[in-house]
């Protein structure tokens, strides 16, 4: 049994997410996945690089994953955003099949591909190398995981948001070494199972803690506690995020009106003073004194009120 233990990584670009954070949102990520995939009558999902790999390395240990009705299958593939042309993507499917046949690849049934989609050239070129190994009347589904909604610029047959996706995706140790078409003639580099996991002390966290989902939940382990440590950066980005994901949200009636009532009060001056009943944000006594003026009130860049003349 791993013990647990804070773990000294690289979290690289800051976000409000703590690395608890981000290994909480992947395990309950990479939980509703699986579980939707296998609603969908699958019985592959084929994981195709590193983006995935993080997810699918949580599936794989969980007590929900069964092989024998939703299997997972590693295909390292790996593809810049250049679309390649007929030719060469032909080419490509051509070496890409002989080593998918010399180490007897079988996928069974509906087939999943779970994938970071932006461009959708990656997923691309891996569905077509497998229509073109398997026949064209496999059934394939596209299924994003991004970190935001909306960035996939194909259609996907459904896009999973998580937001720490690009820590899993880029920053943290490669669980799937890159495989580029240029090496697709060789064998060796062909790997369809996750390397270094024993010198990858993420990857033993996330394998302990899938282990013991759902029935555990992430936040209550001491692998949790002691890797949420919210340094003064993560702080600050939280506060950002409050601050930016704010909901001002007001009636129709208030939306369609010029007018709005400002809260009053008094200075120590004992003069009139306004604040948003929106955005509490408090204007001067000029404010009070020419109620037109926009230029002398104070309001969040977002709030409904900035353009709106108060009236008490
Ligand atoms: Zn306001």
């Amino acid at each position: 049994m791993p013990v647990p233990h804070k773990l000294n990584i690289n979290l690289g670009h800051i976000t409000d997410q703590t690395l608890g954070d981000n290994v909480k949102e992947l395990i309950e990520n990479a939980h509703m996945i699986y579980n939707y995939i296998l609603g969908l009558g699958c019985r592959t999902i084929v994981c195709g690089g590193q983006s995935p790999s993080y997810y699918c390395l949580a599936m794989m240990n969980m007590k929900i994953y069964n092989p024998e009705v939703l299997n997972i299958v590693i295909l390292p593939h790996s593809k810049g955003g250049d679309r390649a042309s007929y030719c060469q993507q032909y080419n490509d499917n051509q070496l890409y099949s002989q080593r998918l046949k010399e180490k007897n690849i079988k996928l069974q049934g509906k087939i999943a591909i779970i994938d970071g989609v932006q461009s959708g050239v990656g997923i691309i070129a891996l569905e077509s190398a497998l229509k073109h190994c398997y026949g064209k009347n496999i059934n394939v589904i596209k299924i994003a995981i991004n970190s935001c909604e909306g960035i996939s610029e194909i259609n996907v047959y459904k896009e999973f948001v998580s937001r720490s996706a690009p820590k899993f995706s880029d920053v943290f140790m490669r669980l799937i070494p890159h495989y580029y078409p240029r090496q697709f003639h060789n064998s060796e580099k062909f790997i369809t199972n996750f390397i270094g996991l024993e010198d990858n002390p993420l990857a033993e966290m996330v394998i302990d803690l899938a282990k013991q989902y759902p029935e555990h939940r992430v936040e209550d382990s001491d692998w949790f506690k002691l890797n949420n440590e919210i340094t003064l950066e993560i702080e600050a980005e939280r506060q950002y995020e409050k601050l930016n994901r704010r909901d001002f949200t007001i009636t129709q009636e208030q939306a369609e009106s010029p007018y709005y009532t400002p809260i009053i009060v008094m200075n120590q001056n004992n003069q009139k003073n306004y604040i948003c009943p929106v955005c509490n944000s408090r204007s001067g006594t000029l404010a009070v004194l020419y109620p037109t003026q926009f230029s002398y009130f104070s309001h969040h860049s977002r709030c409904p009120n900035a353009l709106k003349i108060p009236m008490e």
